[in-house]
């Protein structure tokens, strides 16, 4: 489809982080976007029941800025406006990763301190100032229309369950399933003939325990995000500081393999007291609670594999949740979200693309696609936890063996940090770092380190100082120049 040639009318399920970015996408494709949304909403809306995990801390990669930045210009202003704190994740984020401290040197990419309750009011915001787009909140999607003749969805049954009204019948040329890890077309498909997508899980055992906290006014930091991810031999802790506005923080906890950070403040101290760098726990005695703790259970890392169907209806496409819902701790979902939405804009460009059969099936392989790299980086991370239940990947070790020599020499070389950098925000194929220069920089870091005997980095204790060298992996945007909440 040319950009001119509109669709007529496209349906969104749910106004979470994927369904509002890709409402923003279609409304410059579609003649009239039409987002359905179970939860009530209004202007102010913060935490709401259909998104529990808005609660804990949401970190934007940045693949996901860049295609927020793309498809929302405003996007960073917008947050910051409202409070946000915006620093560099490459200066102002610390973090111990593979049993490393990374070092620090600005690189471009946004580093985003706000609740993702403020993205999503930020998203919707926009999204709704939109003059083709409708949001009806409150309305629950109860199942797709189907014409049996042309074997396609063409629009969607809803109801208002707070009034109890009948069901109605929403025509649509296009229908967009984002209504996260719940969504039921698994079910629609089948009740319409169609078999449902085989799936695959990777048991974690999961949990996220997360508070909000008022720093001093006197307090001062050269950070805004403190990053601890368990350790790499079998740790099952870790946990994360997230500075926001009005002064305050979010701290989630994490514990796998059904070890489960306690609800209550002396739980909590000693979770973060076993993490594995003293940090958060040292930080945790500077501040104040302003929150209830509060907890989500993550069983399972979970994809739904539509791109391997023999067939599937045109008419009906599925994104973010609905597809992958991964690992929280990588921060990977939002960043897929809006991979999945820029591969519809691509799709939908192409020449008669809608009306060609078999668009759905096309859509959903290159959706399958854009996932497969964090999927795969997520999933060999969590095997390394013995715990970690499901079918390990072909080449599992090898990977880890790898992700391991380029965590550590990237605290020695500059451009192997780069490479890495670039890849764990999703901006290149992780899969790309398997070129023969670095492999051959792996295979000789892996035999040094074996014939020191001692394979302890200094880099693994010594939390390194924000560097000064610009290292730019992105333009950074004019917000950067500027730099908020972070004492020098
Ligand atoms: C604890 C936790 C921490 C996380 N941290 C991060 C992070 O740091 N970084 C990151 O990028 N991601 C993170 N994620 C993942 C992230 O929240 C999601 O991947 C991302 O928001 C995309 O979700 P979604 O929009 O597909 O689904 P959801 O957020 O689940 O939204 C689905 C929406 O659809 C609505 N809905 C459902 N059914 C219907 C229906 N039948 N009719 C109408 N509406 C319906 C729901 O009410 C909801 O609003 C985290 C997740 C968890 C659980």
């Amino acid at each position: 489809m040319a950009h001119d040639e509109k669709i007529g009318h496209a349906v969104v399920i749910g106004a979470g982080v994927a369904g509002l970015v890709a409402a923003r996408l279609l409304c410059d494709r579609a003649t009239k976007v039409t987002l359905i949304e179970r939860d009530p909403l209004g202007e102010n809306t913060a935490l709401r029941r259909g998104i529990p995990q808005a609660q804990h801390i949401h970190f934007l990669l940045g693949a996901g800025s860049q295609a927020l930045g793309g498809l929302f210009p405003t996007f960073l202003e917008e947050l910051e406006r409202a409070g946000a704190r915006i620093g560099d994740c490459g200066r102002d984020w610390l973090a111990f990763l593979g049993g490393v401290w990374q070092p620090r040197s600005p690189n471009g990419i946004p580093l985003v301190g706000c609740t993702r309750v403020m993205i999503e009011q930020c998203l919707r915001r926009l999204v709704t100032s939109l003059p083709n787009l409708e949001l009806r909140a409150g309305q629950s999607v109860r199942g797709v229309s189907f014409d049996k003749a042309a074997q396609r969805v063409n629009g969607v049954r809803l109801s208002t369950p707070e009034k109890g009204t009948a069901e109605e019948l929403l025509r649509a040329d296009l229908v967009v399933d984002a209504s996260g890890r719940g969504s039921r077309t698994p079910d629609w498909l089948t009740e319409l003939g169609y078999a449902a997508p085989l799936e695959e899980e990777v048991g974690i055992d999961m949990s996220y325990v997360t508070r909000i906290y008022q720093e001093p006014p006197d307090f001062q930091a050269d950070w805004l995000v403190i990053m601890l991810h368990p350790r790499p031999d079998g740790g099952l802790r870790g946990g994360a500081v997230q500075r926001i506005d009005k002064g305050q923080a979010l701290v989630s906890l994490t514990g796998y393999a059904g070890v489960t950070p306690s609800l209550d403040a002396a739980g909590i101290l000693e979770h973060a007291r076993q993490l594995p760098q003293p940090q958060i726990h040292e930080y945790l005695q500077r501040v104040t609670p302003v929150s209830e703790p509060v907890m989500f259970r993550f069983p399972s890392n979970r994809r739904r594999f539509y791109e391997r169907l023999a067939r599937m209806p045109d008419g009906l496409v599925l994104l973010g949740d609905a597809v992958c819902s991964i690992n929280p701790a990588f921060g990977h979902g939002m960043t897929l979200s809006c991979l999945a939405v820029i591969e519809l804009g691509r799709c939908l460009d192409e020449p008669g693309a809608l009306g060609r059969p078999g668009f759905s099936l096309r859509y959903q392989k290159r959706v399958g696609k854009a996932i497969e790299p964090g999927w795969a980086l997520v999933v060999s991370e969590d095997f390394r936890r013995p715990q970690t239940q499901g079918k390990r990947p072909p080449g599992l070790s090898v990977l880890q063996w790898f992700n391991t020599c380029l965590t550590e020499l990237g605290t020695l070389d500059a451009s192997v940090y780069d490479e890495l950098t670039r890849a764990l925000h999703l901006l290149i194929d992780p899969i790309q770092l398997m070129k023969p220069g670095l492999l051959m920089k792996a295979v000789r870091y892996a035999l040094r380190r074996r014939s020191q005997k001692t394979p302890t980095l200094a880099a693994a204790n010594t939390v390194p100082s924000p560097g000064q060298t610009p290292r730019f992996v992105l333009q950074p945007p004019a917000i950067l120049q500027r730099s908020y909440g972070i004492a020098k």
